[in-house]
């Protein structure tokens, strides 16, 4: 394996500390991560945390995953790295993903994320909710009075029905993407206050079982 020359190693690091030392620096609070990268090979990745830990970051990232390799190869991936990262600093997982994913994430030690899919698939009629996910276009909607998920509480599901979101989609209204990213970016937070309440009531694995396939169903 060919090893980076340790030259550049911390730069940004040493860097980070001197603007954050000076006088009236913008942001001290500003928080530098180390951000894993490697493709998908596990020993580059694997040498390239142990490296970035002894940098003493805020935070360390996995980045440059989810980005079209099969899902078990992430996971995979993160299993590799997790050991290495430092214990008392925050996890964060790059661009993931599905709710599924982020299940799984949390079940491989990731304590964050950050992901377009909420807004992006919204804006193209997939809704995600507690009983799997729902292509609002689908022709079996457009009668239907019901609320895009019994089971939620957002603002959309409260007043409208699959059949009026629907009509919107289908009339090129913008309203409909509003009212779309508005109820999954809803689900999401709701997702991770469900994944942070099984964690602190210790039955995290009971909710893995019982949602992290479910959620990828089509309703
Ligand atoms: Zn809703």
């Amino acid at each position: 394996m060919n090893t980076p020359r340790p030259a550049a190693r911390g730069r940004c690091k040493r860097e980070h500390d001197r603007l954050n030392a000076l006088p009236g620096t913008v942001n001290p609070g500003q928080l530098l991560f180390g951000i894993n990268q490697g493709a998908t090979f596990p020993d580059l990745r694997v040498w390239h945390m142990k490296e970035i830990a002894k940098l003493d970051c805020d935070g360390y990232a996995i980045g440059g995953l989810a980005v079209g390799e099969p899902t078990e190869v992430m996971y995979e991936i993160i299993e590799a790295v997790e050991p290495h990262m430092p214990q008392d600093k925050p996890r964060y997982l790059m661009g993931v993903g599905t709710p599924s994913n982020i299940i799984e994430g949390v079940a491989r030690g990731v304590d964050f994320f950050d992901c377009v899919m909420p807004s992006r698939n919204g804006r193209h009629g997939k809704l995600f909710t507690w009983e799997g996910t729902v292509n609002i276009l689908n022709a079996k909607y457009s009668t239907d009075d019901r609320p895009i998920s019994e089971t939620c509480g957002c603002p959309v599901c409260r007043r409208f029905s699959r059949a009026y979101l629907r009509h919107l989609f289908k009339a090129e209204e913008t309203l409909a993407l509003r009212l779309a990213v508005l109820h999954n970016l809803y689900f999401y937070n709701e997702l991770t206050a469900k994944i942070r309440e099984a964690l602190d009531e210790g039955r995290f694995a009971d909710f893995r079982a019982a949602y992290s396939e479910k959620l990828a169903e089509r309703v």
